[in-house]
């Protein structure tokens, strides 16, 4: 069945907004305020949908909690991506039974891409009593409206249904960072790597509208922020849904006029879809960070192949090459699996000379993780864990290695960065990052966080590099 885009009518949010307010009146009835926590696993995607639960759960009255002893709801929003995760959420969930017992009423909600998986969401249903509510991304529009029906009918809810995905205006947003904001463009994939869970999760890939994307970008700049991160599973296709004649790099010089000191990001481009439009793009828009995150997943066109990426090493490089034409103080990183079903010894070795032949600025780095219902669940594999653990260890060392020496590069010279938080610590009491994210420790006054500020670096090592604010 050809793909319907369906949008959530902004009469149906303000209903959501309403039913807020019935509970607002419902949990602050005795004049106590209640306490809400969230917990997010996975992606920047997960970071931003969570950033809606808290903004929903504010007009509901709620305050916000780590301590699960503490909470009045308890939400825990999920990643599918890898089986790790999935482990993790799952001891995590069982534990809530403690804090459950010590505070009866307690209400738990597990949301996200796991519980869209219906062999997930089925466990959960038999083996995890102590859930209440559990939803898929497709229904976070509709989480008031969900959690009352746990609060009226005193029963389990479950919104898992299949579906192709929505899009939905006008959800409140509770941002965690009053200097760096997250702002969704689209949402879901349409590119089935054969590994990969997040199409039968997220979704159809679908766009917000360019005049939605550039509102929320304005009152983001008129309420301070200093950085905005534009996000998608694969932003290079965003607007080939719409019928519009507006394309990402349209998207971003949109942006890029918004009068204001503030930075551009993006993430994550698609390699078969980056173009020399975007690259130029990047290079003429005084906002936008010369920071790309480019996945290449592997070095070896076999395994490219059957990982269903539609490039070949030699057409990713080539991109590298022609991005760092244009952006010669490019930093770029990138998202490598190792141990793909009948990853050879050799095929690995290609990856290793790609990385070796690009030189990231940093990596993430990620054994294969089977995923149930994924064409590359089904491939024959010879290798063991022990193989592919020995692979990961190699590639960390040379991924850490030239992060360090491109690190040490920067001993010396003076940059712009912004100041984002504070670390915790005395010696370096602030964080901050370059204008391609590299991330920079700082002493300073705390007044400095949100500002832009010339700093001198004087020491690095694999993982941050350190500076003195030049006066
Ligand atoms: N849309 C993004 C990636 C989202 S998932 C993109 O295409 O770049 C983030 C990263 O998780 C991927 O880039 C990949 O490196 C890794 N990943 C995805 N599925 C995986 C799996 N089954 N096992 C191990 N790593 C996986
Ligand atoms: Fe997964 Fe590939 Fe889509 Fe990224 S592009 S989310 S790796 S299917």
């Amino acid at each position: 069945m050809p793909y319907e885009r369906k949008v959530i009518d902004i009469g149906a949010i303000q209903a959501q907004q309403d039913i807020c307010s019935q509970i607002f009146d419902k949990v602050t009835a005795d004049g106590r305020r209640p306490l809400a926590m969230v917990d997010t696993y996975g992606c920047q995607q997960n970071e931003a949908d969570s950033e809606k639960l808290r903004g929903y759960l504010a007009m509901m009255g709620y305050g916000f909690t780590q301590d699960e002893f503490q909470a009045d709801v308890i939400v825990v929003n999920t990643c599918a991506v890898r089986e790790h995760a999935e482990m993790r959420v799952l001891g995590n969930v069982g534990a809530l039974n403690h804090s459950k017992k010590a505070r009866p009423g307690q209400i738990i909600a597990v949301c996200g891409c796991m519980v869209q998986q219906e062999h997930m969401a089925q466990k959960l249903k038999q083996s995890y009593p102590v859930v209440d509510l559990v939803f898929g991304p497709h229904e976070l529009w509709r989480f008031p409206e969900l959690l009352l029906q746990v609060m009226t009918k005193h029963k389990r809810v479950f919104a898992t249904e299949k579906n192709d995905g929505v899009v939905a205006e006008g959800i409140p947003n509770k941002r965690d960072s009053g200097v760096k904001a997250w702002l969704s463009i689209m949402y879901g994939c349409n590119n089935f790597c054969s590994y990969c869970v997040v199409p039968y999760v997220r979704g159809r890939e679908r766009s917000r509208r360019p005049e939605d994307v550039v509102a929320e970008a304005k009152e983001l700049v008129a309420a301070g922020y200093k950085e905005i991160t534009l996000l998608g599973q694969n932003v290079n296709s965003y607007g080939r849904d719409l019928g519009l004649d507006v394309d990402f790099s349209d998207l971003i010089r949109m942006i890029n006029d918004i009068p204001g000191d503030f930075l551009i990001r993006f993430m994550t481009s698609h390699p078969k879809d980056a173009t020399e439009k975007l690259f130029k793009t990047m290079a003429e828009c005084e906002k936008c960070a010369h920071q790309l995150h480019l996945p290449v997943q592997a070095g070896n066109d076999r395994i490219l192949k059957v990982m269903n990426r539609g490039y070949t090493s030699e057409k990713y490089l080539a991109q590298v090459a022609l991005a760092r034409k244009y952006m010669p103080d490019l930093v770029l990183t990138t998202d490598i699996i190792v141990g793909f079903p009948n990853e050879s010894e050799e095929e690995f070795e290609d990856t290793i000379k790609l990385v070796e032949q690009v030189r990231y600025d940093a990596m993430f780095t990620f054994i294969y993780s089977k995923r149930v219902g994924t064409p590359a669940a089904a491939m024959p594999d010879p290798y063991t864990r022990e193989d592919k653990q020995r692979h990961f260890d190699r590639l960390t060392e040379v991924a850490n290695r030239i992060s360090g020496e491109k690190h040490k590069e920067y001993e010396g010279k003076t940059l712009r960065v912004l100041v984002d938080g504070e670390t915790g610590r005395d010696e370096y009491n602030l964080s901050s990052r370059t204008n391609g994210g590299r991330l920079v420790h700082l002493k300073g006054d705390k007044a400095l966080i949100g500002r832009f500020v010339d700093v001198k670096i004087t020491a690095s090592n694999t993982w941050a590099l350190y500076g003195e604010v030049v006066k």
